[in-house]
């Protein structure tokens, strides 16, 4: 019997290091993968097309909603974002497990449509720490760092929906913590 995959929602608030998190991840397994988010919002330095995100206009993000592409979809921060449903159950299907690093509105939607997902939520150690890490990443402007703030505090409110919380206070630490995780869910799904 092939073993089985699984999918994983990671969701956390912007600037709380979900893709640090899940680089380390990636660097000690080699049943894991990414699934590549689209968006409408514009690449930030050094991003890549087709590897941190698909960089879509409106009318092509909206096309794909049209023809029922996205897994789930979600606006955040007046942009789209959206999880391509083909890659994430392929990979599931080979036995992989696949991450989505989604917000809470997306991650709520693949909760609805697919209860076999684990959802894990990273929580900041504080709203000071997540304040300092957004501004030292100096990708967004004052405003948009506010609102994120102000997402953030709506997110962490809500994170008792998901199956585990771990706080990302070291690195290590966190990630120690959801290995075992997907380690007991895996022997679950595959006993
Ligand atoms: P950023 O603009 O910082 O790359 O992402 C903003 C937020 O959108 C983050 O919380 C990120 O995890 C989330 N996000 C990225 N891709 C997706 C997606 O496909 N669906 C949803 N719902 N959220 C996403």
């Amino acid at each position: 019997m092939n073993k089985k995959g699984m999918m994983v929602i990671l969701s956390a608030p912007s600037g709380c290091g979900k893709d640090t998190v899940f680089h380390e991840i990636s660097s000690i397994r080699n049943d894991v993968c990414e699934s590549v988010s689209a968006t409408t919002r514009q690449p930030r330095e050094g991003e890549v097309d087709g590897i941190n995100y698909f960089f879509i206009s409106t009318e092509q993000f909206e096309e794909m909603i049209e023809k029922n592409e996205f897994l789930e979809y979600a606006s955040y921060n007046n942009c789209y974002y959206g999880t391509p449903a083909k890659y994430a159950s392929d990979m599931v299907e080979s036995g992989k497990i696949c991450f989505l690093i989604i917000e809470r509105k997306g991650a709520q939607k693949v909760m609805k449509n697919c209860p076999d997902a684990v959802s894990i939520f990273l929580m900041p150690p504080s709203m000071k720490t997540l304040e300092k890490r957004l501004i030292k990443r100096n990708t967004e402007t004052e405003e948009q760092i506010l609102n994120r703030l102000k997402i953030a505090e709506e997110e962490i409110k809500s994170s008792a929906i998901f199956n585990y919380v771990v706080v990302n206070n070291e690195l290590d630490k966190a990630v120690e913590e959801i290995n075992e995780i997907l380690n007991k869910e895996l022997e679950k799904r595959n006993a």
